[in-house]
């Protein structure tokens, strides 16, 4: 089956409420307003009786004739019924009965079921299968005054009102229905509008490309979300993209080398030394690349942010005592390396990766040292920070170039042409400086060196 459409569901929803909502209100309308009527039915009653009570006398003599009066012998005497009693009006049908209870004037439909009479009480009898409401009144001398009305008249009214309301009940649904599409519609529009947008990038490929954030209500939050996630997506594949590129361009030249080696090697006959020499750059070149891929990898997986790069309180003094062990075999040209550790620091940081970094500037610091020179790694509380100085006395760098440094493959004009790199070192630096928010620059020195000075937070 056919999965239901947005706009049909809150079609149906909205129409449904709205219809349930009406149904409701028709009953409980319908339910108040009969006993409202009801209520009415027996108060008509009650005034018309009350009201038709001073409309009759009774005196000995008769009185001069009245216009409309009408004069009934009654016992020694006369009965006077003025023009103004109601013999039948609004439904109340009045009459005046004699003591014994014969009929002197008036209508009263349920004459065959009459009650006896009872002063100023409201009764009901059923006649004939329809329900009356009786009201007596005494009047004067024996006299009583009956009034009834039939509950029907308050079923004809009420009986009015539903016909009516049924019949605008289809009027009802359709707005109903009507409404619900239009609602529909109005919230369904920015959806679709979103979803034709997020087609036309998926089908252009384009993910520099953004949904128009012009709302600030849920569906502005969706397209937002929509544009954290195609950012998310836009730098996976940009890094991807990167490192398919580093990686073929990087290895590349240490590749040719290898085989242009080996085509050397086994071109012709060579001597052992000339084998070993071959070996030699061979195993050089491999060692890079080998390096470079592991580099590479690292600061992929650094840079992709996924891997959860769990963090504890540690003292960063021996990060560097442990960098300095890790780069001892790099130590060369008769560098003397002086360590200045302020005691009891703690950051918050990933040992390894600390490590990795502090390693990293000081290889450094030896390979564009000088000879006989200073390497001195300071690590110093400033306020709230722990900073770590790793300085030299070598080359030093450009201060056009300080900045650049940290970007991925550059390799400043001052390193020694012969000396070998990558020029990923300091851009790994960069990367685990950043996932501890931590901040890493490059400075000159007194020295002519360069400082690098090396920002983490202290707890
Ligand atoms: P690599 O050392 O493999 O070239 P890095 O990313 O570690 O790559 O360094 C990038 C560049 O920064 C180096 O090529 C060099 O020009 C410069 N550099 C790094 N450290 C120093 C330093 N201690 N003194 C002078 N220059 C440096």
């Amino acid at each position: 089956m056919k999965p239901m459409r947005f706009k049909t569901r809150i079609t149906l929803w909205f129409s449904g409420v709205l219809l349930v909502f009406f149904l409701i209100l028709f009953l409980l309308i319908t339910v108040i307003n009969n006993s409202v009527l009801q209520q009415n039915v027996k108060s008509t009653l009650i005034n018309t009786v009350n009201g038709n009570v001073s409309e009759v006398q009774y005196s000995l003599t008769a009185a001069e004739p009245e216009e409309g009066a009408v004069y009934i012998r009654y016992g020694s005497g006369y009965i006077l019924i003025d023009r103004r009693f109601l013999r039948l009006e609004s439904g109340v049908y009045s009459s005046l009965y004699a003591a014994d209870g014969s009929l002197l004037y008036g209508e009263n439909p349920i004459v065959d079921e009459n009650p006896a009479f009872s002063n100023g009480r409201l009764t009901d009898v059923r006649y004939e299968g329809v329900k009356y409401y009786v009201f007596d009144r005494m009047v004067e001398d024996g006299l009583w005054l009956r009034g009834v009305i039939s509950e029907q008249e308050s079923r004809g009214l009420v009986q009015n009102a539903t016909r009516l309301i049924l019949l605008i009940f289809p009027l009802i649904a359709l707005i109903a229905v009507a409404g619900g599409y239009r609602i529909a519609s109005h919230f369904a529009a920015p959806l679709l509008g979103i979803s034709r947008e997020a087609d036309r990038i998926s089908t252009g490929a384009d993910l520099s490309k953004r949904l128009s954030v012009t709302r600030d209500d849920e569906i502005g939050r969706l397209a937002q979300s929509f544009n954290s996630m195609l950012q998310r997506l836009e730098n996976t594949f940009e890094r991807e993209k990167r490192f398919n590129r580093d990686v073929s361009h990087e290895l590349r030249t240490p590749l040719a080398v290898i085989c242009a080696e080996c085509e050397y090697a086994l071109d012709r006959e060579r001597s052992g030394s000339e084998y070993r020499e071959a070996l030699q750059t061979i195993s050089e070149k491999a060692g890079e690349l080998s390096d470079i891929t592991q580099s590479l990898l690292m600061l992929s997986k650094l840079e992709s942010g996924t891997s959860q790069i769990e963090r504890s309180p540690l003292d960063p003094a021996d990060a560097v005592r442990a960098a300095v062990r890790e780069t001892e075999p790099a130590a060369q040209k008769n560098i003397a390396l002086e360590l200045h550790l302020e005691p009891g620091i703690t950051v918050l940081g990933n040992e390894p990766l600390l490590i990795r970094l502090f390693a990293n500037l000081i290889a450094n610091a030896y390979k564009y040292g000088r000879e006989n020179g200073h390497i001195s790694l300071t690590l110093r509380r400033e306020g709230q920070k722990a900073v770590v100085y790793v300085a030299d006395d070598g080359v030093g760098v450009p201060p056009e170039d300080r900045e650049r440094i940290f970007d991925r493959f550059y390799r400043a004009d001052n390193a020694p042409k012969q000396s070998s790199g990558t020029g990923i070192g300091l851009a790994i630096v960069r990367e685990i400086a950043s996932v501890h928010h931590a901040s890493v620059k490059c400075t000159g020195n007194d020295a002519g060196g360069s400082t690098f000075v090396v920002t983490l937070d202290a707890v």
